[in-house]
């Protein structure tokens, strides 16, 4: 395989070529959950699929190139991709979080790692002096997001982790939102990149999937025992639609981004927005830190509509997004974060970091941005 590809052929070509006995373009479907070994002592290469399979291997492969990392993994959700990833820590040890992370993420931590005395605090991590003070003796690790969901605030990650390093505390993200086309964490210091592949990388709202990526032997080791243990893998079907989603990640991005740009200038002229969320605007802040660790602003967009009520008639009066708690399909999504991506997060905490009821976030599709303009008409009325 060629090594030096450039980036947007890599997505065609990450993955490991079909199956050299038939020529298979596509690497097969191996629905098989045990691989015979003919014989023991086992030398075969596959014993069982929740500890590998050919498919999901693929996909580990492919995502760990894109990412420019050394192992991948493969999960049934981007949520048990990233509790695999909590469970890097221990009882009695400390975790800093985003405090505007994504509403799965609290649910787990406030609901079940506290449970086993894992402790965690929530800190701005745009700003690093705020992370700096609540450092503890007892840390080990920062959880961060950037862009953050649905407000696209900005954590500069080469000082994040470079700090992080200082203090010896591993570092992760969950990069869903910029997607490996857009920002690769790995090469700014970052330890640990998590994936809801189930957005931007499936891209065709088909399948739920997680993946994690990292550079180090011994996070990999720690990482692979928890995925064989907890058993939480994506299946051989649903590794294959994700492999298939990751070859035209490039270009969909590209579509979307561009779309995306058109249609947040467009709204931010409309007389019903009151603000519009978007990193590609130089005055949104961390914009200029965004520009330097990433490619490009990506495809969500926040608007602030003042009131759930205008959010809910504005949502209401729409017919060609879906309105649904997911982003990075090929179709325009529509989803209300106060009452869905961020369900989890109690009303007044999402109130005090600004996740209020009149925003809508706009996950832009593939489609022609003049039909997205017209069927979003009621902004202007
Ligand atoms: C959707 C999402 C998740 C959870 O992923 P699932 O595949 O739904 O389990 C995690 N983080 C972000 C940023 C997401 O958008």
């Amino acid at each position: 395989m060629e090594r030096d590809l450039k980036e947007k052929s890599l997505y065609v070509h990450a993955g490991p070529r079909g199956d050299k006995y038939t020529g298979a373009v596509n690497v097969p479907v191996y629905l098989t959950s045990t691989f015979d070994q003919e014989e023991l002592p086992a030398r075969k290469p596959y014993e069982y699929s929740r500890g590998q399979n050919p498919t999901r291997e693929a996909l580990e492969q492919a995502i760990a190139r894109l990412e420019g990392g050394k192992y991948g993994f493969a999960f049934s959700s981007g949520m048990a991709a990233i509790s695999t990833a909590l469970c890097l820590f221990a009882t009695g040890e400390h975790v800093l979080v985003t405090e505007d992370c994504y509403g799965g993420t609290y649910r787990i931590l406030t609901k079940f790692f506290a449970r086993y005395g894992v402790e965690f605090d929530f800190v701005d991590t745009t700003d690093l002096e705020q992370v700096k003070k609540a450092i503890k003796p007892n840390t080990r690790g920062i959880f961060v997001e950037s862009p953050s969901n649905p407000l696209m605030r900005i954590t500069d990650l080469a000082a994040l982790s470079q700090l992080a390093r200082e203090k010896g505390l591993i570092t992760l993200i969950d990069n869903t939102f910029a997607t490996p086309y857009l920002q690769k964490p790995l090469a700014l210091g970052i330890d640990v990149v998590i994936h809801s592949a189930t957005k931007y990388i499936g891209g065709h709202s088909d399948l739920l999937a997680g993946l994690i990526v990292v550079n180090d032997e011994q996070l990999a080791r720690q990482i692979k025992l928890v995925q064989m243990a907890f058993g939480a893998v994506l299946s051989p079907f649903d590794s294959y639609l994700t492999l298939r989603g990751l070859k035209t990640l490039a270009i969909r991005m590209e579509q979307q981004q561009s779309n995306a740009r058109e249609l947040a200038l467009w709204l931010r002229d409309r007389k019903k927005v009151k603000r519009v969320y978007y990193p590609g605007f130089s005055d949104h802040p961390g914009a200029e830190i965004h520009q330097r660790q990433a490619r490009g602003p990506g495809a969500v967009i926040t608007i602030d509509l003042g009131s759930e009520e205008e959010a809910i008639a504005f949502i209401n009066s729409t017919s060609i997004p879906v309105i649904g708690p997911s982003l990075g399909g090929v179709e325009t999504i529509i989803t209300h974060p106060f009452s869905m991506s961020h369900a989890g997060i109690p009303a007044e905490i999402k109130n005090r970091l600004g996740i209020t009821p009149g925003l809508v976030r706009i996950s832009v599709g593939i489609e022609e941005v003049e039909d997205l303009k017209q069927n979003f008409s009621a902004l202007d009325r």
